[in-house]
């Protein structure tokens, strides 16, 4: 990992004045820019060169440096741009995705807006489980044997794949016959299936918690909430059940966009409560913990239990839903706050206090 001390060099060549605000154009990118130019930043998109149009045609992306591939970013080149620029760099899911945490962790010497650390946290499997268990949140059971399969389960691969390639089995028979054809269809690698664990099937709602925790103020915010829009499982209802059965569906989970929630009021404080166990959890196991946002996905039974099945220790794509505004945001700061701003507003208020190095590491 690259030292804290190190950054904090960087950071001391800095023009405090004049910083801007970075990220891979993807993801939540439009998001994070938008936010930055509202808090007064000027913001600087590294993106591949066939998606530059959106970013010009929203008009949120002052410089732009184009790329080949995302792993680009990691050229000493491009970091020495992105240096002489002032950049703080916000990483979302495409930098686990596509640039890879250890790379980002080990290589990228441009100061982050957040815990490197937790990052290794988050993309850990057993690790992350450790982590929200530790926060004393209710889990799925969770292995990793086929053999053991007894009851619905969904299997899962490691990584930021928004649900590419998931699948539901009952029993360690239809596995086998689902996972040769998930791999024929093309959905998953043979190399997937050796990384393959199980998670108990939980019924119910899926509720996506948008937290922010700010290390200024020491406080958990809630700021928005959303669920996902995926396909195939979320078109299946629309088909008969006897269509179903006669042409064998197999539900996937790609991730294709996401719809705004609010939630019956009384799970409020309980929601509240996990985010905060969340946060003081993580500052024990890397300290100084979580910086800015973060996500619980989460599933609601019809008893109102709240089952925890990930979490992402930086902002997700599902809070694009509350660019402008959201129901939760507008309760904390009224009209016109939302995660990238509030990543911004983080990133402004360290520099006025003199406080830059406790929000980037
Ligand atoms: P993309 O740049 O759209 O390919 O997304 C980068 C990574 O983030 C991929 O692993 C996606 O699956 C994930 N991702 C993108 N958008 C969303 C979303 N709305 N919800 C959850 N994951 C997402
Ligand atoms: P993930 O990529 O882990 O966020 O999961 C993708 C989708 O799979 C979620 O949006 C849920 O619809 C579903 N899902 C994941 N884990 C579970 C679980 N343990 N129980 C029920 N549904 C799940």
């Amino acid at each position: 990992m690259i030292p804290k001390t190190e950054i904090n060099t960087i950071l001391g060549e800095y023009d405090h004045g004049k910083i801007t605000v970075g990220t891979l154009g993807s993801h939540s990118a439009l998001n994070i820019f938008k936010g930055a130019k509202e808090e007064g930043f000027g913001t600087v998109c590294v993106c591949k060169k066939e998606n530059e149009i959106m970013y010009k045609r929203f008009p949120v992306a002052d410089q732009i440096i184009p790329i080949k591939e995302y792993t680009d970013l990691l050229h000493e080149d491009i970091q020495r741009k992105l240096k002489q620029a002032n950049t703080i760099l916000v990483p979302h899911g495409s930098f686990n995705a596509y640039v890879g945490t250890e790379e980002m962790i080990d290589q990228l010497h441009v100061p982050l807006f957040g815990n490197r650390e937790l990052l290794h946290w988050e993309t850990g499997r057993d690790k992350q489980r450790e982590w929200l268990r530790r926060a004393g949140l209710k889990l799925p059971k969770i292995f990793s044997d086929p053999e053991d399969i007894g009851g619905l389960v969904i299997a899962k691969f490691p990584g930021a794949m928004g649900g590419k390639g998931y699948f539901l089995v009952e029993s360690p028979e239809v596995f086998h016959k689902k996972a040769e054809d998930m791999v024929k269809r093309g959905h998953i690698t043979k190399e997937n299936l050796e990384n393959i664990h199980f998670q108990e099937y939980i019924i119910g709602v899926n509720v996506y918690p948008l937290y922010f925790y700010s290390p200024l103020t020491h406080e958990v915010e809630l700021l928005g909430m959303d669920r996902r829009y995926e396909s195939t499982v979320d078109s299946i209802g629309k088909i008969p059940a006897s269509e179903q059965l006669a042409i064998n569906v197999n539900p996937t989970y790609t991730v294709v966009g996401n719809f705004p929630i609010v939630a019956r009021e009384s799970l409020l404080p309980e929601l509240f409560r996990m985010g905060e166990n969340v946060v003081e959890v993580s500052k024990k196991i890397a300290p100084p913990g979580i910086i800015g946002p973060f996500c619980l996905e989460t599933v609601i039974t019809d008893d109102m239990k709240i089952y925890t099945f990930e979490i992402s220790a930086r902002i997700v794509a599902g809070s694009n839903v509350g660019i402008g505004t959201s129901p939760y945001a507008y309760l904390k700061y009224g009209e016109g706050m939302y995660m990238g701003r509030r990543i911004a507003r983080e990133i402004k208020n360290a520099i006025a206090n003199n406080e830059l190095e406790k929000v980037v590491y």
